[in-house]
């Protein structure tokens, strides 16, 4: 579990109060990942923590991008992430599931990994329509494509 290791924050040695972090999710975070739609990409994220003696609180600001399949001509392109969120991490050594906004740690742990958390944010900042800018498609593919797209609007 490198990519844990790599996106997580030991605050156990940290102080109380103010703390900053950056991350990047690259191409090794995304393969780590596994998952189908997102091929690469570079985002950077952003952290800044209030520390107290029962919680973290986070911020996440994460802006970049990520290679997906363009919609239209099936070819790579470059889907632009913006993602804003907080989420709370709580010390207790009675675990609940995580549920969207808190996530439960023992406080031996020592350290929380957030590779989960980002990845999934990405996820969520990914647009519905992933697609090249306009003129940026593959001519050659598109041109492949058009005779169905064709006959499909005939059929309505
Ligand atoms: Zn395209």
């Amino acid at each position: 579990m490198e990519i844990a290791k790599r996106y997580s924050i030991a605050y156990k040695g940290l102080k109380n109060g103010h703390h900053e972090f950056d991350f990047k999710a690259d191409g090794a975070f995304f393969e780590a990942m596994e998952n189908s739609d997102i091929k690469g990409g570079d985002c950077d994220v952003r952290v800044t923590m209030e520390r107290s003696e029962t919680m973290l609180e986070l911020s996440f600001a994460i802006e970049g991008y990520v290679i997906c399949e363009c919609d239209r001509c099936l070819e790579d392109c470059k889907v632009p992430i913006e993602y804003e969120g907080d989420l709370l991490v709580k010390f207790s050594s009675e675990i609940r599931d995580y549920d969207g906004e808190v996530m439960w740690i023992s406080p031996a742990d020592g350290e929380v990994s957030l590779a989960q958390y980002i990845y999934e944010s990405i996820v969520l900042a990914l647009p519905y329509s992933r697609v090249h800018e306009e003129g940026e498609c593959n001519p050659d593919m598109l041109a492949r494509f058009t005779t169905v797209v064709e006959d499909e609007e005939q059929e309505d």
